[in-house]
């Protein structure tokens, strides 16, 4: 679930512990704020603002440009200055914990541009494909009213390009070579389809031939950057280039940021490689145990890992056949509610179906087999859908490959993760109410640990009826989040090497050379985003067992998972602040 910063919508209304009439005008107060809050955030961030379904700005095209970026920083000082003038303990919880993610957002803000300066070595920043795109294929308004926000938008694509040139002052091999395929690619949204848009519309002939030639000026624009980038990397050395790995520092403090973890980074990487340690005892004892009902007499393998590696194999061959693979998931669906209401899991609103369907065409080729489309903020009325992709156009080998990676267990486990109880019914809890920061400020960590956690939970309590083969595919997948925090760490905190890393998610995660391949790229490109799975669930289940232990017998798990729910998609850290200040 890449988008869950566009999509995921607010948390329910929160009792306040402090609900005096002091507080109450505070908290009117901060309501007016925060709409302020969104507002200003609305008009210094334009295409976050469209992509969010908030479309006053469509028009607008952000430049790149030094004055533009200070202009933008002055904003979230004079926001940083306003939010200083709330005193935290006079706001509900509810508020309060908006109040921290105000704060942390504008302190993000400001480190990413102080800081982090990925304007200046991250060419693929600058690239309009996208915004221009969504504008295009959206339905959220008629085709004129559109294509009259994109003529505007399209007047300052050339200036947009030579600014974001001018920012660009030490850039990675890696990320040159990104920015240019991904802008090569944005050339195609001023292609055919577009211009069918245009000729098929109402607008009036003059404004036509206006958006057509802008159009050319556009491409020519894009063009020129690739041109550009292409003769800048020429004179790249891997030598002398500036390396994609962020280091120890700005790992440490990026980690902070986007995670807003009780953890720090090193700590989580601790923890997840003494987690591999375990997983790997435990996968070892199921495997043993299996042995004997699928390679009968055949000699165990002396190497540990090489048992388990070909245990997994050979469970993967049991898959559903490549048409019915959408049936399968429509299936799981009731079958998963049905098994939560009667463990008493959560309470799943019936009122709010989940929609399986193929995946939408535009959406094909983002690589994920199955992913959750859910309404915005701004559109929450709007269905939720569960893609599928349909597999139709894959070869019989790409086909049987993806089938055995999402054989009969793991694809049980990936509907859970998804949908039931995972990203889908934590969207209906947060969908409950009007609270727009905890919608547009998301926290990733939050979200991914819940799904996360959603997996394992469900095995706890009995989904698959205990089957030691469910259990060891279960820890298979769950140890791609393991070591996708270990390997973000490694490389970009510990130098890892490119060999090393695909050694250690080959043998020691099982996976398929193809899959570690694809994630040493993502590895590259990115940083801190591999670990939010990891850190958000064991955040989340940590915090379930210190309430646990405060209980004992009263301890209600149902009422628990509810109650964290409620907060919206929150840092887990200030959920937990909120839930064990309760316990007192
Ligand atoms: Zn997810
Ligand atoms: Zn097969």
């Amino acid at each position: 679930m890449k988008k869950y910063l566009l999509v995921i919508a607010s948390g329910i209304l929160l009792f306040s512990c402090t609900n005096n009439k002091l507080s109450q005008k505070s908290d009117a107060q901060f309501e007016d704020f925060k709409n302020y809050f969104v507002e200003e955030l609305w008009r210094i961030n334009p295409s976050w603002a469209s992509s969010v379904g908030f479309h006053k700005y469509d028009s607008i095209l952000e430049i790149p440009s030094t004055e533009a970026m200070a202009a933008k920083m002055k904003a979230y000082e004079l926001l940083d200055d306003s939010l200083k003038k709330f005193e935290e303990n006079s706001l509900s919880g509810a508020n309060k914990i908006d109040l921290w993610m105000m704060r942390d957002h504008v302190h993000s803000s400001q480190w990413y541009f102080n800081s982090f300066r990925s304007q200046e070595w991250n060419p693929s920043n600058y690239n309009v494909g996208g915004d221009f795109a969504d504008m295009l294929n959206g339905n959220y308004d008629k085709l004129e009213n559109r294509l009259h926000s994109i003529n505007l938008k399209l007047d300052h694509v050339a200036d947009y390009y030579k600014a974001g040139e001018a920012q660009i002052k030490n850039p990675t091999m890696e990320h040159t070579d990104l920015a240019i395929m991904q802008n090569q690619g944005s050339v195609s949204v001023f292609g055919d389809a577009m211009a069918d848009s245009v000729k098929k519309s109402s607008l009036r002939e003059e404004e036509k031939k206006q958006i057509l030639q802008k159009m050319e000026t556009a491409k020519a624009a894009i063009n020129g950057y690739v041109t550009w980038l292409t003769d800048l990397k020429k004179t790249l050395k891997p030598e002398t280039a500036k390396s994609f790995r962020i280091g120890k520092e700005l790992f440490d403090k990026k980690f902070e940021y986007d995670i807003q973890s009780g953890y720090k980074a090193e700590q989580m990487y601790d923890k997840a490689v003494k987690r591999k340690g375990e997983l790997h005892v435990e996968m070892s004892k199921l495997s043993s145990q299996l042995w004997k009902k699928y390679f009968g007499d055949r000699p165990v393998p002396a190497d540990t890992l090489t048992m388990i590696h070909r245990m997994i194999d050979t469970l993967s061959v049991i898959h559903v056949h490549r048409d019915s693979f959408m049936s399968a998931i429509e299936k799981q669906i009731p079958e998963l509610v049905n098994f939560i209401n009667t463990q008493k899991l959560i309470y799943i609103d019936p009122a709010k179906p989940l929609i399986v369907r193929k995946t939408p065409d535009y959406m094909e080729g983002a690589g994920a087999g199955a992913s959750i489309n859910s309404p915005g903020p701004y559109d929450k009325n709007a269905n939720t859908y569960y893609n599928v992709s349909p597999l139709t156009d894959y070869t019989p080998e790409r086909a049987e490959s993806y089938l055995r990676e999402y054989n009969k267990y793991i694809l049980q486990i990936l509907s859970i993760h998804e949908a039931i109880p995972g990203h889908y019914t934590q969207l209906v809890y947060s969908n409950n109410s009007p609270d727009i920061i905890k919608s547009i400020l998301g926290n990733g960590a939050m979200v991914e640990g819940w799904a996360v956690y959603g997996e394992r939970m469900m095995l706890e309590n009995g989904y698959g009826n205990n089957e030691p083969e469910m259990w060891l595919m279960y820890y298979k997948w769950h140890l791609r989040s393991v070591c996708n925090t270990i390997l973000d760490y490694s490389v970009h905190a510990l130098n890892m090497k490119e060999e090393d890393a695909v050694n250690m998610l080959t043998k020691e995660a099982f996976q398929q050379e193809a899959e570690a391949k694809n994630k040493w790229r993502r590895v590259t490109l990115s940083q801190i985003q591999l670990c939010s799975y990891f850190t958000g669930f064991s955040e989340i289940y940590d915090l379930r067992e210190e309430i646990k232990k405060k209980e004992g017998a009263q301890f209600d798990l149902e009422k628990f998972h509810e109650k964290f729910l409620s907060y919206g998609s929150a840092p887990v850290k200030y959920i937990g602040q909120l839930m064990l200040a309760d316990e007192k």
